[in-house]
């Protein structure tokens, strides 16, 4: 296929090297001077996206996803797909797959988790909004960039998969965090709380897989100085997002709104920002109760 990919960061390079990598025909535009290889590189968006069967998008949030999308949909031939992996609101990821099908588009929204060691792997697992043609025309890039893809339903169902996971993510790591510290000032070895809350009821991906505590478990970020990893910033990103959507929705989300203002805290006031999501531990280590 011939591809133009358009925001070729941290995880768009890698996904945009794996697939010229598997023989498509890649042209990328990243504002930022960039080379990525086996990838043409052009001058513009619309550049990269006039005359591409799919053109994908990774970019950094919902504003600048819906102006690249103004550059590039009237460059896009009818039929072509625009599959945005990015992270963005929900209500975006909506406008834009709009946008797209009614200019005679086929539209997805697919972020992905995996992080960016699953997108140098080709690991990543896509949660995909849109149509049954749109999901089938992507599918096979899936499979080059990622090892799962689920098509979770109609425009912007991928983007909603997507933060009512990290909300439940940030919520069971502060949970596990907090029940650390307590366990700590009530005497209790941290190998030991491991060993029983992870074959318990309270188990959870961040204590059996990403355990918050360093030496503990899988090895984890915790393991590595808490180097991320999930930085605590992007955590801090895709739960604000998950409460902009739970004000359009008016749905009741008091623990992801609890976990929002923690991690606001952390990044902005304390030392949070560029350290991993599981550094929540240190921080409630150090503090009594209010
Ligand atoms: P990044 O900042 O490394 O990359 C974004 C790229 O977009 C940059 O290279 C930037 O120059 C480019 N860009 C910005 N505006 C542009 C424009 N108008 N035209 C063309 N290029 C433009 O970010 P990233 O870590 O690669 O993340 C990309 C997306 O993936 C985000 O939405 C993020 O939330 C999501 N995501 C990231 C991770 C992660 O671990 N990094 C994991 C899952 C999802």
């Amino acid at each position: 296929m011939k591809i133009g990919f358009i925001g070729l960061g941290n995880m768009g390079a890698p996904m945009a090297a794996n697939l010229a990598h598997a023989g498509h025909e890649v042209t990328g535009f990243d504002m930022a001077d960039v080379t990525v290889e086996g990838v043409a590189m052009a001058a513009s968006g619309a550049e990269a996206a006039s005359g591409a069967d799919v053109v994908i998008t990774m970019l950094p949030n919902g504003q600048i996803l819906r102006s690249v999308a103004n550059e590039i949909i009237p460059a896009m031939a009818e039929g072509a797909a625009l599959i945005d992996c990015s992270t963005v609101d929900v209500d975006s990821a909506r406008t834009v797959a709009e946008q797209a099908t009614s200019a005679s588009l086929l539209a997805v929204d697919a972020p992905v988790s995996g992080g960016i060691g699953g997108a140098a792997a080709g690991t990543l697992t896509f949660m995909a909004g849109g149509s049954d043609a749109a999901f089938a025309k992507a599918a096979p890039l899936f499979d080059i960039m990622g090892q799962k893809a689920v098509h979770c339903g109609e425009a912007g169902a991928g983007q909603a998969a997507k933060i009512c996971n990290n909300m439940i993510l940030g919520v069971t790591m502060i949970a596990t965090c907090e029940a650390f510290a307590l366990a700590d000032k009530l005497g209790l070895d941290r190998q030991k709380m491991f060993d029983v809350v992870s074959t318990s009821s309270g188990y959870s991906w961040t204590m059996n897989a990403y355990c918050p505590a360093p030496g503990v478990g899988p090895d984890s970020p915790a393991d590595n100085g808490y180097t991320p990893g999930f930085a605590a910033e992007l955590m801090l990103k895709d739960l604000r997002l998950s409460q902009q959507a739970a004000n359009s929705a008016d749905a009741d989300t008091p623990m992801g709104q609890a976990a929002t203002r923690l991690y606001e805290q952390f990044v902005e006031n304390e030392d949070g920002m560029g350290r991993d999501f599981s550094a929540m531990l240190p921080r409630f280590e150090k503090r009594g109760r209010l």
